[in-house]
């Protein structure tokens, strides 16, 4: 596809909600109607280990509970289902950056809602890094794109620090996406490395919690992957706030 064909299928009429297409009565603050947002980013219960949907009043799912992920804790705004691929698809196109302000705000409300936040820790955010090539084809890193909305808001305290290259991805990765379990389990696991900089910033007597960001948790593959490069380097806290949580198979 061209450049102006991309350009044009990422576009968006302002004010038109950008799933339903209704032309709002009241000023429109996101790109989505009131009813769209209330049918489908209301707030739900969730794993607080892999942000998998819960129906019970469990905390924790089964599968965290038997094989505990190295995330302490993951938020996620919606599930990624409808209508929500089409969004993030626009957040990696050519204007994604801007369309992650939206997008970051969901992330927030999420964040303020659910994390759990042991008070007197250095916290520091960190967005899940594209290899260099990625980076040149997109244009932008997503998740840097959705943190520079987030540490703008509320839930970014004035003690907190952003990091844009806490980790770095050395290797090339192939498309996650089409990648089983096994593989990309495989594919992640030396995908990351501590920028040395900050692996010395990380020894310190002060108890510091890593929030990693990424626009969607697949299969958690990345994000753990992520979370243990950074653990090897002392008894950190790490989260993940994420857009979108792929529903387990067995649940779509
Ligand atoms: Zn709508
Ligand atoms: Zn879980």
């Amino acid at each position: 596809m061209s450049l102006l064909g991309r350009g044009l299928r990422d576009l968006h009429i302002p004010s038109r909600c950008a799933v339903c297409g209704v032309w709002p009565t009241a000023a429109p603050t996101t790109p989505w109607c009131a009813d769209c947002l209330a049918h489908w980013a209301a707030s739900t219960a969730r794993c607080q280990r892999c942000a998998r949907r819960l129906e019970s009043s469990a905390r924790i799912c089964g599968l965290c509970l038997t094989h505990p992920p190295a995330l302490d804790q993951c938020i996620a705004a919606v599930d990624y289902a409808f209508p929500w691929p089409a969004q993030v698809h626009k957040l990696k196109g050519l204007s994604g950056a801007s369309w992650g302000r939206p997008l970051a705000r969901l992330m927030t409300q999420a964040w303020l809602t659910h994390a759990q936040l042991r008070p007197g820790t250095q916290t520091i955010w960190a967005p899940i890094p594209l290899h260099w090539r990625r980076l040149m084809q997109r244009g932008h890193n997503q998740s840097w794109s959705l943190l520079r909305h987030i540490a703008q808001s509320e839930a970014f305290q004035s003690t907190d620090s952003a990091a844009p290259d806490l980790l770095e991805r050395p290797q090339p990765h192939e498309v996650q996406h089409q990648l089983d379990r096994a593989a990309r389990q495989r594919n992640t696991r030396f995908a990351f490395e501590l920028n040395q900089v900050w692996s010395n910033a990380l020894h310190t007597d002060c108890p510091i919690h890593v929030v990693l960001i990424d626009d969607v948790y697949t299969t958690g593959a990345t994000l753990n992957a992520a979370a243990k490069v950074i653990k090897a380097h002392g008894p950190i806290t790490v989260s993940a706030l994420v857009f979108a949580r792929t529903p387990p198979v067995e649940s779509q």
